[in-house]
């Protein structure tokens, strides 16, 4: 369908690619900049390239994913890079998330023959992702990259350790430290020479959710010239973790009583883990009146769940000693990869993708079963407007899956508290852990939660938030034109107005 689409606009495309996005010639530069290249307006894409002066580095390279974009947009997007991947040296990647890593393929295919740089972990589930994203796209001819540049991208990573210190040929140094936002992920501290002096710079990628079950906390950073966030939930914040638990027992235990199916629309990575060990330690502790089945309807979440077992040494503390006294956090009797096909006798609660029910095997569990009063629709994540999964929160008596209309009788439920991200007081605690940050960039989000948490953390930290605009390019020597910028963001003026208004 995007192909098709795509031939109709493809001279009007390659025009105004020739007038606006003509590839900067970023190996030309001499004076260091940040170009925001995706992730600004929207938590998808994220793409933010560094110029040192002597290389480029590319801090992510995600796939724009947003819901309510006409196809063609997200098409035209996707393929759009604002530079020349023939001139990126290298790639640093925050974990495997696909709107961190989505368009590295892409790089690979117009040129880009650098390493790219992850975890270990992150090396692992990026394999599973990349080659998950390209069958996903190959199911309605959406791809725009091959599976051999998928594989050579996937040949290209190499997996590091986290803390230890890399250093490149160009003299740029970097480290990964936990973000606590899903297994393997981290945030990138880098240092490096740029005109006359050294910079250091933290890239957050996903701040993790400090109440991630199975996650250690993200760490902290006690000094920073540059510090590029994350803002999904910048003016929102979680349900309280110990009431959303409380719901989720009550809920499922009503519904298998009565012998309902409750279905979970959510994320193969990270989301499903998460749902399954919660699952898995009520279970164990006797908290439902009936017993019954728990099938993950994903091949891709069953074998990302094996990562995560197999990588059990970067689990928290807390889980780590219910390893030592023989528990198995994410094992269990009544865990059933799939579900049998056709009809699912008795009450069972069925995981499936995607997260906002927009595509994958969900939207089959919730043909089937949401037109049935005994049955729960739980989710676990942020559903945004346009998608399925908002609608049938919405209380829509009627919504459309693929050719069908399906009335919606089972009861549904929002429970934030399972987000993989910090909420704006998290991350504004998180935030105040440092005794100095030169200047802040808020990417990843909506227009409005960049913005809030932009003004919460003007008003509530002592260092300064800027929300750069899609395809801005910033100057290093104009964030920190003072010798050092020491204290900088301490002496400015807070502005607590708008910053109140959003807590
Ligand atoms: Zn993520």
């Amino acid at each position: 369908m995007i192909r098709k689409s795509f031939s109709f606009t493809i001279c009007g495309f390659l025009l105004a690619a020739a007038v606006f996005f003509r590839p900067a010639p970023a190996a030309a530069e001499t004076r260091p900049y940040l170009h925001f290249c995706g992730a600004n307006g929207t938590i998808f894409g994220s793409t933010t390239l560094l110029n040192t002066g002597k290389s480029n580095v590319l801090l992510d390279c995600g796939l724009f994913q947003e819901e309510g974009y006409p196809e063609r947009e997200v098409a035209r997007r996707n393929r759009f890079l604002p530079f020349s991947a023939r001139e990126i040296d290298y790639v640093l990647v925050s974990h495997a998330h696909g709107d961190h890593i989505g368009r590295i393929p892409l790089l690979v295919r117009h040129g880009f023959t650098g390493k790219i740089y992850c975890t270990k972990t992150t090396a692992e589930l990026s394999a599973i992702m990349l080659r998950l994203m390209q069958w996903i796209m190959s199911q309605d001819n959406s791809t725009f990259y091959s599976d051999g540049q998928v594989e050579r991208a996937i040949a290209n990573i190499v997996p590091c350790e986290y803390h230890r210190t890399y250093t490149l040929p160009d003299g740029l140094k970097f480290r990964f430290l936990e973000s606590g936002h899903i297994l393997g992920s981290a945030m990138t501290y880098l240092e490096f020479p740029a005109g006359d002096r050294e910079y250091s710079l933290l890239y957050t990628g996903d701040i993790g959710n400090p109440n991630n079950p199975l996650l250690r906390p993200q760490e902290t950073v006690e000094e920073v010239d540059i510090l590029i966030s994350e803002s999904t939930y910048g003016n929102r914040l979680h349900n309280d973790p110990q009431e959303d638990l409380r719901a989720f027992r009550e809920i499922i235990n009503e519904t298998v009583t009565k012998g309902g199916k409750v279905i979970i629309p959510s994320y193969v990575l990270d989301r499903t883990q998460n749902i399954l060990y919660t699952l898995n330690k009520l279970i164990r502790e006797g908290a439902f009146d009936r017993s019954f089945n728990v099938y993950v309807d994903s091949e891709y979440a069953n074998r990302l769940t094996g990562v995560y077992r197999k990588n059990s040494r970067l689990f928290n503390d807390d889980i780590q000693a219910e390893i030592r006294a023989g528990k198995r956090p994410l094992s269990f009797p009544a865990l059933k990869q799939f579900p049998p096909r056709g009809k699912i006798n008795g009450p069972a609660v069925i995981l499936a993708p995607s997260g906002m029910a927009t595509v994958g095997a969900v939207r089959e569990h919730l043909t089937n079963h949401l037109s049935d009063p005994a049955s729960t629709v739980i989710f676990v994540g942020f559903q945004a407007d346009g998608s399925l999964g908002k609608e049938i929160l919405d209380r829509k008596s009627l919504v459309r899956i693929d050719k069908k209309m399906v009335p919606v009788r089972a009861s549904s439920h929002y429970l934030s508290s399972f987000s993989g991200h910090a909420d704006y007081r998290q991350i504004g605690a998180w935030l105040n852990q440092a005794k100095r940050v030169g200047h802040i960039f808020i990417i990843h989000g909506q227009p409005d939660a960049s913005e809030g948490l932009a003004e919460y953390i003007q008003a509530e930290t002592p260092f300064k938030a800027t929300v750069p605009k899609f395809l801005q390019k910033i100057y290093l020597d104009t964030i920190l034109p003072e010798e050092k910028a020491t204290e900088a963001g301490r002496e400015l003026p807070r502005e607590t107005a708008r910053a109140a208004a959003i807590r």
